[in-house]
């Protein structure tokens, strides 16, 4: 691997995709971007190649297509000068989750998960052999919030979370940097796809903003990066929590407030045979 590794970003023709392109070339990064539209991508690919004097490769794939992802994995599976993957492309779409239809939300499952996964999965053991390298895959806050009802595109992301802190868990030993980002609203086109005005949201952050705090976590090599986040401590009490649960995961038995038979009258607990008996009718 060169000094100054490429970065190859997925979804990186616009929005936070386009935005980690031109942070990483005025880092002196080569680049290889990667996303449908070509000619958004020649236009960045010229001006940051003008502005900063580094190389940039364009791969044009559609990353819902299994043949075009394919050849994604096999640039990041062979080519040992890129050293930093950004896992970035995603959408969303709008409706409830009985309004969505089938073959979108298949879709949805494919860009965000499947892709991301292949990406990372292609190029995990070649930075591990290498001991050294990163990770960013681009989650989301939805991802920590049922409640805000985007039920699919929220699990999109738990699954990008999850997967974030497992290979952070299972890499980080080996040198390798895995860090999950998660944005909350970010000024973007994303929000044309689900049908929403971003001009009449508020507390909506600038995307270059938001890349620049998304590069100060990765810096400081944090592991889950969530710009908009106030108070750390908030993450951390979570992570505690979560953390605390984990022994008691280990038991023998269900819990005893799974232990009781209930009846249309009364719950019995099923350790007290006479109890239960009085209610044999019931059941
Ligand atoms: P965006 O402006 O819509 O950009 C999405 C990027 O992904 C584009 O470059 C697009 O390029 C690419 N892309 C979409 N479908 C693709 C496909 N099938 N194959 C290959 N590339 C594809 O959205 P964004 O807001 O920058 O989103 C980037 C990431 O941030 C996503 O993972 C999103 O979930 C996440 N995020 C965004 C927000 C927000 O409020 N903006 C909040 C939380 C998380 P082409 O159309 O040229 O293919």
């Amino acid at each position: 691997m060169t000094t100054i590794p490429s970065v190859l970003i997925t979804g990186a023709s616009t929005g936070i995709g386009a935005a980690y392109a031109e942070r990483f070339a005025r880092r002196g990064h080569d680049l290889v971007l990667v996303a449908r539209d070509m000619a958004r991508m020649e236009a960045l690919g010229t001006r940051l190649r003008q502005e900063n004097g580094v190389a940039i490769d364009i791969i044009q794939a559609d990353l819902t297509q299994p043949a075009e992802l394919a050849t994604v994995e096999t640039r990041l599976r062979d080519d040992a000068r890129i050293g930093i993957l950004v896992n970035n492309a995603g959408t969303a779409i709008g409706g409830s989750f009985i309004e969505q239809g089938t073959d979108d939300v298949a879709r949805l499952v494919a860009l965000n998960t499947t892709a991301l996964l292949r990406l990372a999965s292609a190029m995990a053991p070649r930075l591990a052999k290498a001991g050294e390298g990163a990770i960013v895959n681009i989650g989301s806050v939805v991802s920590l919030a049922p409640e805000f009802g985007m039920t699919v595109y929220g699990a999109t992301k738990a699954f990008v979370l999850f997967l974030s802190q497992g290979l952070s868990l299972e890499l980080a030993p080996k040198g390798v940097y895995v860090q999950a980002v998660l944005p909350a609203t970010t000024r973007t086109e994303i929000w044309d796809h689900v049908g929403a005005d971003i001009n009449t949201l508020s507390n909506v952050m600038e995307v270059g903003d938001l890349v620049d705090a998304a590069l100060v976590g990765f810096d400081r090599r944090e592991p889950v990066t969530i710009p908009p986040l106030p108070d750390a401590g908030q993450w951390d009490a979570l992570q505690a929590a979560r953390q605390a649960m984990l022994p008691n995961y280990r038991n023998e038995h269900p819990a005893e407030r799974y232990r009781t038979v209930l009846s249309t009258n009364a719950a019995t607990s099923i350790n007290d045979p006479a109890a239960a008996g009085q209610n044999k009718g019931d059941l």
